[in-house]
């Protein structure tokens, strides 16, 4: 857990008690604050009173007198689709808003100075690859000796890592929730891996989004941004981040050929990993071998967790040990067994358009079962090779609709997993993939895209 010395006998309200604020409003407790704690749900509510926590009384009047700082956890609605009425009400008080990310980029700069060697910060941010990325980085450092903890949007929340050592690395993934209300953003390497439109009403719009993630390379206190330069928005943030901060390094990275290579480059190209200064190549690896994180998207993650690596110290031929000892994640592009020559694949993270394409973009001869809740107005940026798809099976709330936007024959529709695996199944012949890869979130069907996976498993070790 982290404690704060400058927070003790703050007055600080915490909005929202999921996994981050529990463990903020806990550390918060432990560091000497006055917390009250809120969430619109009554049995979290109350569960967080029994865990010994002080409500925020509502019928209070002038309740936000005193009060020194609101924290708001990721899960509620910032701004949009309707601002809470706790941030209107404390934004009327002149209560200054932030959340855990920023307290711990708060908390990690005015201790810096106890440090010997002080901790780095490598934060990872993006539309897609973010988990991928950032848990590859945590693996190679591991291997390569580094003292790390990892955390932010996956495993443990940043006031549930252990009080940071001299020395140490943190390796923390960020989503756009995250970033749009922390107030400090400070890494010592900051990462951007791809942009495409998602969370959308949450962000009021698409610019808000992209607004959100650029908010870690405005700062101007990282002194390395690794940039996928891919998309337009990786383009623009390299442009600018070149031109305004002079004291901070870039390095580029990108699955097309390398142009334009004086600048500091990693690139995938024809299933190698080149890395380019000066106009040389200083080092490359083959990366087809790699069959634990398959497809060029991989190829970028790998790109990027390179770049954050060497930027950090590490050797070359360290990492390169070290991505062919990694085993991927759950839920992205997991291969879960073979039976009679056919491959089951779960890749039920892909939850939106963008990362669904890249997993058909990875296989022939699918089997596709797809559907959900549809985060997208349209499908418009599901992107594949109709030749290597064989048949769709739709699940999920609406599969009529969302079938009718693919537009894709054949096409079965099975509403659920059950139905969908068993059909698939029976009509998948050797050398054919059974690939989860829903472009939509789960939210209709599941709790989230983990139970999804799991479900799908499960039905899949029944046949194994
Ligand atoms: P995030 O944490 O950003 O959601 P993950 O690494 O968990 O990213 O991957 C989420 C989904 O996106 C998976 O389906 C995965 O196969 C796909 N994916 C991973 N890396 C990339 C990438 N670089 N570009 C596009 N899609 C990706």
């Amino acid at each position: 857990m982290i404690v704060s010395e400058i927070h003790t006998n703050q007055s600080i309200v915490i909005l929202g008690l999921g996994r981050s604020g529990i463990a903020l409003a806990e550390a918060l407790t432990q560091s000497g604050a006055k917390v009250l704690v809120w969430d619109d749900n009554p049995d979290v509510l109350l569960k967080a009173c029994e865990r010994g926590l002080e409500a925020l009384n509502r019928n209070k009047k002038d309740q936000w007198r005193g009060v020194d700082i609101l924290l708001v956890s990721p899960g509620v609605p910032f701004l949009y689709p309707k601002i809470h009425n706790i941030i209107l009400e404390a934004s009327k008080a002149q209560v200054p808003i932030d959340n855990d990310i920023g307290m711990f980029f708060n908390i990690l700069e005015t201790t810096k100075k106890n440090f010997k060697i002080p901790p780095k910060v490598i934060a990872v941010t993006g539309s897609n690859g973010k988990s991928t990325t950032s848990s590859l980085i945590h693996h190679i450092l591991i291997k390569a000796g580094t003292t790390v903890q990892f955390g932010g949007n996956i495993g443990k929340a940043v006031f549930e890592l252990n009080p940071v050592q001299n020395e140490e690395v943190i390796v923390l993934e960020l989503s756009s929730y995250q970033l749009e209300v922390a107030k400090r953003l400070s890494p010592d390497i900051a990462i951007f891996t791809n942009f495409s439109p998602d969370h959308l009403d949450r962000h009021g719009g698409v610019q808000g989004y992209f607004s959100a993630k650029k908010r870690l390379f405005d700062s101007g206190y990282s002194n390395t941004s690794i940039i996928n330069i891919d998309s337009k928005e990786g383009l623009l943030l390299l442009n600018q981040n070149a031109s305004s901060n002079q004291d901070s390094q870039s390095i580029r990275v990108t699955s097309g050929p390398l142009t334009n290579t004086k600048d500091w480059t990693v690139g995938c190209f024809l299933d190698r990993l080149v890395e380019m200064k000066e106009g040389k190549e200083v080092f490359s690896m083959p990366l087809k071998s790699l069959k634990n994180i398959p497809g060029v998207h991989n190829q970028e993650n790998i790109c990027l967790a390179y770049a954050a690596c060497k930027a950090i110290g590490i050797e070359s031929k360290v990492i390169k040990a070290a991505v062919k000892s990694y085993v991927g994640l759950k839920h992205r592009i997991q291969l879960v067994g073979i039976r009679h020559g056919v491959k089951y694949i779960n890749d039920s993270k892909a939850t939106n358009s963008d990362s669904a394409s890249v997993a058909l973009k990875t296989f022939k001869n699918i089997h596709w079962i797809c559907g959900g809740e549809k985060k997208e107005e349209k499908l418009t940026n599901l992107a594949f090779n109709a030749k290597f798809v064989k048949k769709v099976y739709v699940i999920g709330e609406d599969p009529i609709e969302f079938a009718a936007q693919l537009g894709f024959d054949p096409h079965e529709l099975c509403g659920s997993m059950e139905d969908a695996v068993k059909l698939a199944s029976e009509e998948a012949i050797p050398g054919d993939i059974v690939l989860l890869s829903p472009a939509a979130a789960s939210f209709d069907q599941y709790q989230n895209f983990e139970k999804r996976g799991e479900h799908f498993i499960e039905l899949v070790k029944k046949i194994l």
